[in-house]
């Protein structure tokens, strides 16, 4: 069975679901909506990345506003 490998968009490195050294939220994935304000929806494209929390987290100039991690479930 071939393995799938996940690479982050943001630092570059394989991101292994099953290694303990990952966020409880990983692996995350990133969607990409070029022209968002556009109404029609053909002139909007959408890509969807990998990343790590921890990196996206990073990029962020207002990191306070990813608040995911005190989300429960149910
Ligand atoms: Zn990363």
């Amino acid at each position: 069975m071939a393995r799938v490998v996940l690479q982050c968009s943001i630092c570059g490195n394989e991101i292994d679901p099953h290694s303990e050294k990952l966020h409880k939220l990983d692996p995350c994935g990133l969607y990409f909506v070029t022209n968002i304000l556009e109404e029609e929806a053909d002139k909007r494209f959408e890509q969807a990345f990998y990343c790590h929390y921890g990196c996206f987290k990073g990029i962020l100039a207002s990191p306070e506003s990813l608040n995911l991690e005190e989300q429960e479930e149910g």
